[in-house]
């Protein structure tokens, strides 16, 4: 229910500060609201694969699952998961605290691209990078999560056969890292909430690719945090892309 406190003032200096009040409780009720729906999302988060390891553990402590290689295959695929998750609630909560360091050192951003690709190929979908060489001050890990959760997407929503191409160029006094796929891309109306925490365009579909709407959230506070940007264009049923400015 609505519990935003409400002060009528009228006119003149009291109506002012009657204003500002009501502005103000407003937003402690909204901010509240944000975090009532962040609390009840990581619950369901972390319910199905918590769900899926118990029930199976359960089902071998009572004889009936065996507990071969395919079970142990299973669980350990739902206990890693469930670190990922916590793992990434960890990141944002920092970046919430402003306790998220960044340990910035000169970086040649090509090597950090060639680690990505490298780190993503796969047999579905062709994965290549096109880099020319590019110098700056930045936390190589934090980069490389930030540009590996793009890559990421990129490969698990394009369908086999699809490419994935990293680009990395400079423009002005900006590096361009650019993630471009050939994938199933993302509706005009769902653009400005795909870097909202744990959105995703389809829950039931996005669940069983691995993940949690929290990818793109951490990418953009770690972009931001190097005084950089984030942005995605796509053209639904043709693919995405994303881009990363840097200062540089
Ligand atoms: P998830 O873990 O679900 O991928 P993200 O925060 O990384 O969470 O992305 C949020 C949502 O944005 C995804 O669930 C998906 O619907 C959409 N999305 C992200 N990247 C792409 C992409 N390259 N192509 C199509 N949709 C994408």
């Amino acid at each position: 229910g609505d519990r935003t406190a409400r002060v009528d003032g009228g006119a003149g200096e009291i109506g002012e500060l009657a204003r500002s009040f009501n502005a103000m409780s407003e937003k402690l009720a909204e901010t509240e609201r944000q975090r009532q729906a962040m609390v009840s999302d990581v619950a369901h988060e972390l319910r199905t694969p918590l769900g899926t390891i118990t029930g199976w553990l359960e089902a071998t402590q009572d004889g009936l699952a065996d507990p071969d290689p395919h079970l142990i295959g299973m669980l350990l695929e739902e206990s890693l998961l469930l670190q990922r998750l916590v793992d990434d609630l960890h990141d944002l909560a920092q970046a919430d605290a402003g306790t998220l360091k960044l340990h910035p050192e000169p970086i040649a951003l090509d090597d950090v691209v060639d680690q990505v690709v490298n780190a993503r190929q796969n047999r579905e979908v062709l994965l290549r990078a096109e880099t020319t060489p590019v110098h700056l001050t930045a936390d190589p890990v934090r980069l490389r999560q930030a540009l590996g959760n793009l890559v990421a997407n990129a490969v698990r929503y394009t369908p086999p056969g699809g490419e994935v191409v990293v680009r990395l160029f400079r423009s002005q006094d900006s590096a361009v890292l650019e993630v471009a796929d050939t994938g199933t891309g993302i509706a005009p109306g769902d653009l400005p909430h795909v870097f909202d925490r744990f959105w995703r365009a389809d829950r039931s579909r996005s669940r069983t690719t691995g993940g949690s709407g929290l990818g793109l959230a951490i990418t953009r506070h770690l972009v931001e945090a190097h005084g950089g940007t984030v942005s995605v264009t796509s053209e639904p049923g043709l693919g995405s892309t994303f881009r990363i400015s840097l200062p540089a």
